[in-house]
């Protein structure tokens, strides 16, 4: 088979959190059950009502622009999109066409084409069954919810690129705080275009795949569709510029309507809705929003990695679970010697996060400053690593100073020096034999008395201490 150049272009869809709805003052609640609960004349499409803008929604908006360093717009405007659907009311969406609010930027290096606001739909429900006749009920609920649509550029070449992209948006809108970006919810929406090509730097004919509700369908969709394409040019067709749907269960994607151009929609400016200069409204400034921002995933990504010396992998699930960043951060903070943070961020993503998987307990009862401790406890040979591990299982399901709860348990390791040598010395003349089998040089044998002193001791001597003590004896 020839070689093809795959093109993908994503469009990214996600609800905004925000108090009330795009344009009126309904709430905007995606946890909401009851249906057509969240709705008002304006949301409805009512004759004679009047949108409002969310000002909050454009904010959540400005910060993705300025996070991705797009160029935020001076004049915006919003305008109506026309076409007919059950889920929407007034027969068009509101959403923006020529005056999009961010223009351009780049996030893990994919080249943004724009950044706008528009308006969500209705949801439709169709209902079947043997008893009843198949009809389509609508929630009003979603209609008018702010929604943000990012556009890239038709810069990406593989399924493994489109979705890291789509992963570090969702982490992006998520440390903003401006969306819960919840893919399997519906919350955050990908939508891949895709073309093969045999020439390097030319285009075919490209194709829309839509309901993508999760990661691995996003991966799976543009993989089968990138070996479709090339199959109908390998098979001497042609691509058919067109929208398709995704199969879940059968791992395909199928043809749903024949592309539509951008003037069928009829776009223009929405008459209600007065225009904008961005820059006459102060808190929208570039410097503002800047000032607001919170640490971004990058750059958490890099700061990690160069102030602690974490591994990348290790840094990664930091930027990827602040819950946990912020407590590795205070611990690390908390020990006195420096040189343990390798040690406490071992203890956090291997044991904490087991415990966070297994445990029932939640909230964890851990505090940072206990465990602060358990690490230096650990890292001065004061309790094993064993008994390391069963205090922080304690600590985390009912809290509590890990001193104490070595106390209580009995796990505190013997380290004194004079009891350690009288322990050597018992069980060195109670095995004479093993003894002189080790000066003779079998090195095991001195396992095997280490393994006596501390059984001597009921497990509770310190053994790095124990081995130093009978190496000693022994050589004398
Ligand atoms: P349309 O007018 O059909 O909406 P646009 O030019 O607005 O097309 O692009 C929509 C999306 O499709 C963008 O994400 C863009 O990067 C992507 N895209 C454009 N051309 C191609 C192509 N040949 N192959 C893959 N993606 C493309
Ligand atoms: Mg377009």
């Amino acid at each position: 088979m020839a070689k093809y150049y795959p093109t993908i272009g994503l469009e990214i869809h996600a609800e905004l959190k925000t108090a009330t709805k795009m344009f009126c003052n309904s709430k905007n609640d995606p946890h909401e059950k009851r249906s057509n609960v969240n709705i008002c004349p304006v949301c409805m499409g009512h004759p004679g009502t009047l949108p409002t803008v969310n000002k909050e929604a454009v904010k959540h908006v400005l910060k993705v622009g300025v996070s991705v360093g797009g160029v935020i717009a001076d004049y915006s405007e919003f305008d109506r999109k026309n076409y007919f659907y059950p889920d929407i009311p007034k027969g068009y969406q509101i959403s923006q066409y020529q005056f999009p609010l961010v223009k351009g930027g780049e996030l893990a290096s994919v080249v943004l084409t724009r950044v706008h606001l528009e308006e969500d739909t209705a949801k439709s429900f169709h209902v079947s069954g043997e008893e009843i006749e198949e009809h389509s009920l609508i929630d009003f609920n979603r209609a008018g919810v702010p929604l943000m649509e990012l556009v890239t550029e038709p810069v990406i070449t593989t399924s493994a690129q489109a979705v890291s992209f789509a992963r570090e948006l969702q982490l992006l809108l998520r440390t903003l705080g401006v969306s819960d970006a919840d893919m399997e919810k519906g919350g955050m929406r990908v939508e891949a275009n895709i073309s093969v090509s045999p020439i390097l730097g030319t285009f075919g004919n490209k194709v829309e795949v839509k309901n993508l509700n999760s990661f691995r369908s996003v991966e799976r969709a543009i993989e089968y569709e990138l070996k479709r394409q090339e199959s109908v040019i390998e098979e001497g067709g042609e691509v058919v510029q067109e929208t398709r749907g995704w199969d879940e269960e059968k791992g395909e994607t199928f043809s749903q309507r024949k592309k539509e151009n951008s003037h069928d929609y009829r776009y223009f400016p929405d008459p209600d809705i007065p225009k904008f200069l961005l820059s006459e409204i102060p808190e929208f400034s570039v410097e503002r929003l800047q000032s607001e921002l919170p640490e971004l995933p990058w750059k958490k990504r890099e700061r990690l990695i160069q102030q602690y010396a974490l591994k990348p992998e290790d840094s990664e699930l930091y930027v990827q679970d602040s819950f946990l960043a912020e407590f590795f951060e205070k611990v690390s903070a908390g020990l006195k010697d420096k040189k343990f943070i390798k040690l406490a961020s071992n203890y956090i993503v291997s044991d904490l996060v087991s415990l966070q998987k297994e445990s029932v307990v939640n909230p964890m009862r851990l505090l940072p400053e206990n465990f602060t401790e358990l690490i230096e406890m650990t890292a001065t040979g004061e309790v094993s690593s064993r008994g390391a591990k069963d205090i922080l299982k304690v600590m985390y399901e009912e809290g509590g100073a890990p001193r104490i709860i070595a106390e209580e348990k009995k796990l505190f390791q013997q380290s004194d020096e004079s009891f350690l040598i009288s322990v050597a010395e018992k069980v060195i003349s109670a095995n004479q034999k093993v003894v002189s089998e080790y000066q003779k040089g079998k090195g095991t044998a001195l396992q095997y008395l280490i393994g006596q002193c501390m059984k001597e001791t009921r497990g509770s001597a310190n053994p790095a201490k124990m081995q130093e003590i009978l190496s000693k004896l022994l050589k004398s």
